[in-house]
């Protein structure tokens, strides 16, 4: 026996720990280990392209591991909250119908930028999981990289020898290049992992199976998962896909917080466990439903229908964890991108409540103060906008519910024509438009023909899938070259200063994007800003004797300012004058600046729950997003307009305070935002009594503003508004343009003095004539309905009336309800009209004539209008066509006679 097995008895673990407690005592055995303890980062990124939403705790080092941010300190450990939904981790699918994925989830970490590497990161995951918490290390099992030939790896014997001191060989198991070879992206950096698996089974599981914990690492066993992977980091893949060493060996590892809680408190599904039962309870009081744990299945096996309930309920909630935490993050459903992504989660959970758990009505919702009660004390920012969350979160499920209805009578509508078709297949096509377009997924269009015994072609829904698939990868394919290094160093930022700086290349980069080539450049020293916190990025120049290279866009990545240029220079190694296009920048310099003191009015006018939830700032405009829950009136928006003005006016300098610690910052007052990720050390941007947490550049003092006018108010959200306004050069220009149109409209009225009056006066002379004009037509109608029954012929004791009359569409529409009031009984009516050279034919019954002769308006129409190339329809009693053909109005006429058949 293993040395660490023998005490094995002694150190029953502790299964009375709380989550909560659990998640403490991890933060502090890193901090015994010399760790600093971080915060999570945002689970919804804002500024890097290549990712969404953050899926790994390794995505907030992202740039200290590329070597463009310092390491310091290079000890870390958190909680990260990670959500897995899209792009290269996507377990949405599992989610509810296994017991151990979620979507949004949190992930411990720690890690060690080129300190402590694979012997260090083994011996403190095993002290922890086995000293600390007593997990029985007889369950433990761990894997280690087997090797790749072909790349010239060979087996991590390294990390195999330090597992070795604390399990038996049986405990170790190879693992291949997918599951234990870890890469960040198609480039960049890579190494070997080893993985903590625990085999959770019960005793009877065990026994029934008659297979070892070993067997079954890896094999997809719910009660045999992966809790813990150690990421040794060793090197850096190229873009022609060779491998070099990383300058800094970095061990990055992730432990699920929901399985380690599961283990520790002796359940067999992460659901059974204090994170997720609080919201199931509820649940299960809202629907009158019950929710069988793993034990109680044990006892006696569940039905279908008590399955489908199950996998619903842990859907809900798991999605509404998911979707409190990016609104709590400032990523609202939408329609596009991280929002969209959003939407898709929160409605997959309406779908499932609706379908198994009876939720005709919004559901989620409610359950959000039970999560806060769990969640608020560890994750305040849930607790700080619960309204929030419930609000968007109710108005969403409404909007979706209603498209559900709309998708199922469309569905409806569907099956009533197969039927009256003899088919009994719904075509791919149409699956896949009610998924496009109604948002209803292939399982639930799937359920309902069922329900009404249709199939669904599945084959060709997934081809449409396909298809939609490729036509987005196409769209948005990027194809990135290797950097191009120059020189060696870190980027330095000097555009908070300086609008013109001295530079070299350090490195640059080739990327082709849609058949568009462009280069990135990464300066030395740069004035440029990137594209960050919703203001736009610096256009300009870098330019020397030799040559002028025009600079059309920057955006940050990694931390630093990435220049976009068409070409790139023919001495790229030369000196440079990197020169910022500062009329631009001066002018979203100024809106950038409005938006603070608009944040600050606007808290002044509507109250202290204003909260900025999203901004955009350029040379020309700027917007503003924030929580308030009604219209803002016209009233306080000029309210607010004239305290931003009197703030401009005063002219007020910028006081701007550069790597002040975040602590310091929130003494002096400044507001921080929710979601927004921010350093040890924070800007602090104040303006008088405005005062903020901001790293963009602002104008050197209010007045260079000018002025200040908002051009509108909107919802964009539940309890979410938004503001957009103008600036000064913006703001003339505004003026002008209203000045001209008012004096266009002045020329209209033949330049009056009052013009108010004036076209007061046009507007009720134009109402009296138009009334006038419907008197006499209806008159005219009258005096033609009684001439055309006199015309009328009598077939067979029926009468017979035809007419064709020059009139408008909704004339000859009365025209008939007029002879149908005057021959109410017996009596076919067609009349023929041409209006604007296009045919149209109304078709009227008398009710005896639908029900005791058995004709019908809408058939007769949609035939006769074949006569004159059109279509229509209507009731049985009247119906009416358009058409393109006049000369086959008379013939039309006749084909009703005809087939009415008297
Ligand atoms: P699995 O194979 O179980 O999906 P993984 O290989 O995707 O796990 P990693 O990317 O190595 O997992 O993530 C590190 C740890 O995070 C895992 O060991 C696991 O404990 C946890 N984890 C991963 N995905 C999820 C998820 N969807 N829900 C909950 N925990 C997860
Ligand atoms: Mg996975």
């Amino acid at each position: 026996m293993h040395p660490q097995f023998i005490n094995k008895v002694e150190t029953k673990r502790n299964s009375s720990m709380t989550a909560n407690e659990i998640r403490d005592s991890f933060k502090k055995f890193f901090e015994s280990k010399q760790h600093a303890i971080v915060p999570s980062a945002p689970m919804v990124i804002k500024d890097d392209p290549t990712l969404m939403f953050t899926n790994a705790g390794m995505n907030q080092w992202k740039d200290i591991i590329l070597g463009t941010r310092d390491p310091e300190p290079r000890r870390r450990a958190d909680t990260q909250k990670c959500l897995r939904v899209s792009g290269k981790h996507n377990d949405l699918e599992e989610v509810g119908h296994d017991t151990y994925h979620h979507t949004m989830f949190e992930m411990l970490g720690n890690w060690s930028f080129g300190d402590y590497f694979k012997e260090g990161a083994i011996d403190m995951a095993w002290e922890y999981l086995v000293d600390v918490l007593k997990l029985d290390p007889e369950n433990l099992y761990v894997t280690v990289f087997e090797g790749s030939p072909e790349e010239n790896i060979p087996r991590d014997d390294e990390a195999a020898k330090y597992w070795a001191k604390h399990v038996p060989e049986d405990h170790i198991i190879n693992g291949n290049k997918h599951d234990n070879f870890w890469e960040m992206g198609d480039t960049g950096p890579c190494g070997p992992c080893s993985e903590i698996h625990v085999d959770s089974r019960t005793p009877e599981q065990r026994k029934a199976s008659g297979k070892s914990g070993r067997d079954l690492v890896n094999q997809d066993d719910p009660q045999v998962i992966e809790i813990w992977n150690l990421v040794f980091m060793q090197f850096n893949r190229k873009a022609d896909g060779s491998l070099e060493k990383l300058s800094m060996n970095v061990i990055d590892t992730g432990m699920g917080f929901e399985r380690l809680v599961r283990m520790l408190q002796g359940k067999h599904s992460n659901y059974d466990t204090d994170v997720f039962q609080p919201i199931i309870k509820a649940e299960q009081q809202l629907t009158g439903l019950k929710y069988v744990t793993f034990e109680e299945e044990q006892m006696a096996p569940i039905t279908k229908q008590q399955d489908d309930i199950n996998v619903a309920m842990r859907v809900c909630a798991d999605h509404l964890r998911a979707v409190s935490f990016s609104i709590a993050d400032g990523q609202l459903p939408s329609n596009a991108k991280a929002g969209y992504v959003i939407r898709r989660i929160l409605r997959r959970a309406v779908r499932y409540a609706y379908t198994f758990l009876g939720q005709k009505d919004g559901f989620l919702y409610k359950l959000v103060p039970t999560l806060v009660h769990e969640m608020g004390d560890a994750f305040p920012e849930l607790k700080a906008q619960q309204q929030l969350i419930s609000k968007v979160m109710k108005e969403e499920e409404d909007a979706f519910l209603r498209t559900l209805d709309k998708g199922i009578s469309l569905l409806d509508k569907a099956m009533e024509e197969l039927r009256s078709k003899g088919e009994k297949e719904l075509s791919g096509e149409q699956a896949f438009r009610l998924f496009d377009t109604y948002g209803f997924p292939l399982d639930l269009t799937e359920l309902i023909c069922r329900e009404n015994g249709f199939t669904v072609n599945e084959e060709q829904f997934n081809v449409e899938m396909q298809k939609q698939k490729e036509r987005a990868r196409n769209a948005a394919a990027v194809e990135n070259s290797d950097w191009v290094e120059l020189a060696a160093g870190e980027q330095q930022f000097v555009g908070y200063d300086y609008t013109e700086y001295e530079c070299h290349i350090l490195r640059y980069r080739k990327v082709t994007q849609k058949k568009n080539e462009f280069y990135e450049l990464v300066l030395d020293y740069t004035p440029f800003y990137g594209e960050m916190g919703g203001q736009v990025g610096d256009c300009g120049v870098i330019c020397n004797e030799a040559e002028t290279i025009e600079i059309i866009d920057s955006k940050r990545e990694n931390n630093q300012t990435v220049h976009i240029v068409k070409q790139l220079p023919k001495d790229p190694s030369a000196q440079f004058m990197a020169c910022v296009d500062t009329d631009k920048r001066d002018a979203s310099a100024a809106n950038h600046t409005a938006t603070h003191l608009l944040d600050y009015a606007l808290k002044q006018v509507l109250g202290d729950h204003v909260e900025q939830k999203g901004s955009f700032v350029s040379s020309d405009t700027l917007r503003f997003d924030f929580s308030h829950f009604q219209k803002v009136t016209d009233e306080e928006i000029r309210q607010v307009e004239r305290m931003v003005n009197e703030m401009i006016r005063e002219d007020i300098p910028l006081d701007e305070h550069r790597e002040v610690p975040f602590e310091e910052a929130k003494k002096l007052g400044a507001i921080a935002l929710f979601g927004e990720k921010y350093g040890d050390k924070v800007r602090v941007v104040r303006f008088g009594p405005s005062c903020e947490f901001c790293g963009g550049i602002h104008a050197k003092a209010t007045g260079k503003i000018g002025f200040f006018k908002i051009i509108s108010e909107s919802s964009v959200a539940a309890g979410i508004r938004r503001i957009e306004a103008r600036t000064g050069k913006e703001c003339e220009e505004l003026l002008y343009k209203t000045e001209d149109i008012l004096k266009a409209i002045k020329g209209f009225f033949n330049n009056a003095k009052d013009l108010q009056a004036t076209i007061l006066k046009y507007i009720e002379e134009h109402d009296t004539m138009k009334k006038d004009i419907e008197q006499f037509q209806a008159q005219r109608v009258q005096a033609l309905a009684q001439e055309i029954v006199a015309k009328g012929r009598i077939v067979n004791g029926i009468k017979v009336v035809t007419a064709k009359a020059p009139i408008a569409p909704d004339a000859a529409k009365d025209l008939v309800f007029k002879v149908r009031e005057l021959c109410p009984e017996n009596l076919v009516c067609v009349v023929g009209s041409v209006h604007n050279e296009k045919p149209m034919l109304n078709i009227m019954l008398s009710d005896d004539m639908v029900k005791d002769h058995g004709l019908n308006a809408g058939q007769l129409v949609r035939e006769a209008a074949k006569l004159m190339q059109g279509g229509g329809g209507g009731q049985p009693h009247f119906a009416s066509a358009g058409g393109k053909n006049t000369d086959g109005l008379s013939a039309a006429i006749d084909k009703v006679i005809e087939l009415a058949n008297l």
